[in-house]
């Protein structure tokens, strides 16, 4: 089996300061990691490529030093690591992100077909979770989105069982191979990495593509030009007020709560007919 799982570089939301002035993330702010939801589905391929044998690759979209989320893949198991990086993808939206990932994979399709990509659910950053989607569409392979469990895959017949997050629950599905799946972070724990991974990880030279080394590719579709993403506004959520403490026995409690809501003007007053 060759799986490719797709792994952004982000900024550590968790510590990332916002500029007042311009309400933009200050980038400078926060060091870069791999999406966390990225290295669930590193893991989960290097899972199945235990039981199932074949070759995990990994692929990025960034600028030079995205190579460090590769080396972090190479770490928990992959075996090889493609980054696509040239001016003429920066500025891309989801439209164009999707487009220059979808290029990317065919070219690595051409020589070791693809049996599965596996994507995270989101980027914690971008936060759309269109990119998996996209990506599927394009290549015109099935998506199955938030994935908690592979549960059976038959390599032979090429069919896939797979658990997935619903709002109330969860469904099983089957689907063909090749497909796409984004997945979830309850899929699995991440593992601690053995020392030989460190030293591969350490040592390993991504495979640099520029957008020259793709097929086929429409320029128009790339960057800034391919991206009619607006974004209109950006703004720091108000900071939730504290709550407020209800004093008295359970009938007064009553009475202060549904002034509240009057007040808020969340509760109104019906006046019965008969
Ligand atoms: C007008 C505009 C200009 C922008 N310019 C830039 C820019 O110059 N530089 C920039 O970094 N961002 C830029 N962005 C943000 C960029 O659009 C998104 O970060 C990107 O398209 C991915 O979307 P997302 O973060 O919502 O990913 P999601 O859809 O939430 O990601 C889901 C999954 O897709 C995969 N994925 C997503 N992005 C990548 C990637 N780059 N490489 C590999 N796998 C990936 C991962 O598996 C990820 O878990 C721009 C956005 C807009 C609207």
């Amino acid at each position: 089996m060759h799986i490719v799982v797709c792994v952004k570089q982000v900024p550590d939301t968790k510590i990332i300061k916002i500029n007042p002035k311009t309400n933009t993330l200050d980038r400078r702010s926060a060091p870069a990691i791999l999406n966390p939801y990225d290295a669930h589905a590193v893991q989960e391929a290097v899972r199945l490529k235990k039981l199932h044998g074949g070759t995990v690759s990994v692929l990025s979209m960034g600028p030079p030093q995205a190579t460090e989320v590769i080396k972090k893949s190479i770490e928990i198991g992959a075996d090889e690591g493609y980054l696509i990086s040239d001016r003429a993808f920066a500025g891309a939206d989801t439209l164009a992100t999707s487009y220059a990932l979808s290029k990317a994979l065919e070219r690595i399709a051409k020589d070791k077909p693809i049996d599965m990509v596996i994507c995270g659910k989101h980027a914690i950053d971008g936060d759309t979770g269109q990119v998996g989607p996209g990506i599927a569409r394009r290549l015109d392979i099935p998506p199955v989105t938030n994935v908690i469990e592979v549960s059976e895959v038959n390599v032979k017949n090429k069919k896939v069982q797979i658990k997935r997050k619903l709002t109330n629950g969860y469904e099983v599905i089957e689907t063909q191979l090749p497909c796409l799946l984004t997945v979830e972070k309850e899929i699995n724990e991440i593992e601690y990495s053995p020392m030989p991974n460190m030293i591969n990880a350490a040592r390993y030279e991504s495979i640099v593509w520029t957008v020259g080394d793709l097929e086929n590719v429409d320029r128009v579709q790339l960057g800034l030009k391919g991206s009619p993403t607006i974004v209109g506004k950006m703004f720091t959520p108000p900071k939730p007020e504290g709550g407020k403490r209800l004093e008295g026995n359970s009938t007064e409690q009553v009475k202060q709560l549904m002034d509240l809501l009057m007040e808020k003007k969340e509760l109104f007053t019906t006046s019965a007919t008969n």
